[in-house]
Formats: structure tokens, sequence, C-alpha cells
């Protein structure tokens, strides 16, 4: 009689250790081995979905405006790109609730990309709007990321901090919104397709191309290089939202030489130019002015509404100090407060500090460390001196503060 062998790899039972025999097939310890790992890899995480379904709060929708006016407390100014966020925010949510309803019309995601200079607020808006979001939220940063098989984290691992925000519930994760910071560093390092591989620019932009356009991504758990032995955890990024954000430094070149393009002919004509905003020309960012500056057409593709921050001119910075929620006056006073002191800003210190920012040009980065360098003598010296109860903050001593300090004289030294 012929020997039985395995129906599916044909191996006969003299071959293996152990053949399964069913109605009219075998099957042998292999094969059983390597169908396991197959339907743990394809449906493992899926099964576990349909558990954990029902678990999920369901979504309420918030307007528009009453994001913004949340936005409000925190973020000064940056009218736009509020507005461009709560949109797409809120319309996130809407097909999230779609995805419920069988229907023809598909709302696809709006991903954002927001240009501004460096401290404009534009990580600050995002961190802040995930205060009100009902959906795990994270924030990731491009320059950590480089193509596949070479030094640096697989783009895979911006998805890692998504699954952590959302306690690994991939459920969860998978309606979550990502923040990347710093998309502009990964620009394509010259205009053309470079003959050299372009390992952290170009190919980390192909590599996020498979994570904005919505696709099934294995994420492993603990981040860093993934290696065949790690357990990984597929998750779909179709209803990812996506929120790009860079400096794009000279950015404005490109955007002033495309509006200031004259017809050929018409020597000296400066008129266009004149109708715009010099001083902002962030204002009149487009796609095409990122493609310029290196980014890739597909992936400027995916990112649909493109929107800026401004500046931050004196007075937002002056508002800066005094007006959000968690102002740093505010959190100063509150430090002295919990050493039962209280704390006065002179109105002219905080015109000096503003004056000082502008000098440095660290946007709205810089107050924080010139508070910083004014206030440690008296964060230092003043909880020892229990019989002081108020402390009035001058012109004269914040002027003799500053200048001693290390910011102050590196400048003078520059
Ligand atoms: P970037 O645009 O480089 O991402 P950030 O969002 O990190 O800048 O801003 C740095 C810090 O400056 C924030 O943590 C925040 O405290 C402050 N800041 C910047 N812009 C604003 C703003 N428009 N309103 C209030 N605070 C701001």
């Amino acid at each position: 009689m012929a020997q039985v062998s395995c129906s599916f790899c044909g191996r006969k039972k003299s071959e293996v250790d152990l053949l399964l025999s069913g109605i009219d097939a075998h099957i042998c310890n292999h094969c059983i081995a390597q169908g396991h790992q197959v339907v743990t890899e394809e449906l493992g995480p899926k099964e576990d979905k349909k558990e954990k379904k029902s678990k999920l709060p369901k979504l309420k929708p918030i307007p528009p405006a009453e994001i913004k006016h949340f936005l409000e407390q925190y973020v000064i100014g940056q009218d736009e790109a509020k507005r461009s966020l709560a949109v797409a925010v809120y319309n996130h949510y809407k097909r999230l609730n779609q995805a419920a309803t069988e229907d023809d019309v598909v709302i696809e995601k709006s991903n954002i990309i927001m240009v501004g200079e460096t401290g404009t607020g534009k990580t600050y808006l995002a961190k802040s709007i995930a205060r009100i979001l009902q959906v795990p939220f994270c924030v990731a940063d491009a320059t950590v990321v480089t193509e596949a098989g070479y030094v640096g984290e697989d783009v895979e691992t911006i998805l890692t901090r998504l699954l952590q925000a959302a306690d690994y519930n991939v459920e969860a994760a998978e309606r979550g919104i990502v923040y990347i910071d710093e998309i502009d560093k990964i620009a394509r390092k010259s205009d053309n397709p470079s003959i050299t591989r372009d390992v952290s620019g170009e190919g980390v932009q192909q590599a996020l191309l498979k994570l904005l356009e919505g696709s099934i991504v294995n994420v492993p758990p603990q981040g860093g290089r993934k290696h065949p032995d790690q357990k990984m955890i597929s998750l779909n990024t179709e209803n990812i939202l996506f929120i790009c954000g860079g400096a794009f430094d000279g950015i404005e070149r490109h955007i002033g030489k495309r509006i200031n393009t004259r017809p050929i002919g018409f020597n000296g004509d400066n008129r266009i130019i004149e109708i715009f905003d010099k001083g902002n020309l962030m204002r009149y960012v487009t796609a095409m002015d990122l493609k310029s500056f290196g980014l890739i057409p597909e992936l400027i593709g995916r990112l649909p509404v493109l929107t800026h921050l401004n500046p931050l001119d004196r007075e937002t910075l002056r508002r800066i100090l005094t007006e959000p929620k968690n102002a740093l006056v505010r959190q100063y006073s509150k430090l002295f407060a919990m050493e039962g002191i209280t704390l006065h800003f002179e109105d002219a210190v905080l015109d000096y500090i503003v004056d000082q920012a502008m000098i440095y040009k660290l946007g709205a980065r810089g107050l924080r460390a010139i508070c910083e360098s004014i206030m440690t003598d008296a964060m230092f010296d003043l909880p020892s001196q229990k019989e002081v109860k108020e402390f009035t903050l001058s012109l004269d001593y914040a002027k003799d503060k500053f200048e001693k300090s290390s910011m102050a004289l590196l400048r003078s030294v520059a």
C-alpha cells in the first residue's frame, strides 16, 4: 500500500513527526505550524477588534466653532490655522461615524499640513486640540525616521506612539490623530531626484505615503527598528487623521518668486508684489511652493488641507505672556502662590521681556527662557525667606537679572 503523505506539502508520513487525517486529506505538523502563523498574522488583531468594538465610546462631534473657541483659551492669534484644524477634526469625527452607514458617498479624510516659522505655535495648537479630543492622539517627529534599512527609526514607529496613546487598543488607535512635526526636514535635498539615495529625505516621504493613504501597517509595539523576531501589531491607517507641521525655512523665497513672476518683456514692473502683504508671504503658501521646497507631489496630494501660521509680532507675544490659560505669568504666579507669596509683574517688565524675545528672534519659545533667567534668583531665594509675602518684579530688577544671565552674555560675546 502506498505511504500516506501530507496533502499540502507532499511530505511522506515517514518524513514528518505528525500527520493528521481529515475526511480525505492529510496535513503534517509543518503545514499546521505554517497555517497557524498565517491565521494569527491575518486575523489575530481583527479577532480582538470584534470584541473591543462595543467597548469604544461613541463619538459626539464637536462643532468647529466650539473647537476654535476652546483653542482660543490656549493659543493666541493664528485664526486661520485654528479654523482649518477645527473643521478637519470635526469632519474626521463625521467620517468615523459614517463608517457605520452603508452609502455610496465616502467622505475621504483630509490630512492637514501646517506651515509656519518655528515657535509660532504649530505643536502647541496640535497639543491643545488633543485636550478636547475623544480619540487617541500623539506627536511624532519626522526627523528621527529614515528609510528602512538605515540608521534611524522606521516610519511605522510613528504609529507605535499612537498605539501607546490608545493603551494598545488597536480599534481605538485606528481612529486616532497623529501630529508629525518637522515635516519640512524630510524635504528632498535637491530639486532633482538624486542619484545617490536620500535616506532621510525623499526615502522617508515615500515611506510616509503608505501611512497617510490608508493601508494595513505592521507596527512594532515597542518602537525602534523592526526585526524578524518581533511580534507586530497590524494597524489600519485608513481612519487615522494626520496633521503635519513644519517651519519650511526659506519657503518665502519660493512664494515670492511665484507671485512676483513678471510677464517677460515688462521690465521692472513691481506692481504685482505690492498688492501682497510682503511682510508675511507665508499667507500665500500653496501646494506648488511645498513642491519647490522639496516635498514630493504624492505626499502633498495626501495632505489636502494646507494652512499657515503667522509670525508672532510684538503685540501677540505680549498677549501670549498673560492671556492663555497657562500663560507664563500665570504659571509663575502659581509657583509663588504655592510659597504663600503674591507675585506682581510691572507692565514695563512684560514689555521688556517681549523686547528681548524680539531681539533674540526665538518666537514664543524665547519668552520662557527669558522669564527663567529673570526669575531664577527669586525662585531660589524666596522659599527660605518665610517673612516675604509679596514680590513685585520691577523693570530694574528684571533688567539686572537678565543682563547678567548666560543668554545675554552669550549675545554680547556674539
Ligand atoms: P512650533 O511652531 O515650532 O511647533 P511650538 O508650538 O512648540 O512652536 O511653540 C513653542 C511654545 O511657544 C509653546 O509651547 C507655547 O507655550 C508658546 N506659543 C507659541 N505660539 C503660541 C501662540 N500663538 N499662543 C500661545 N502660546 C504660543
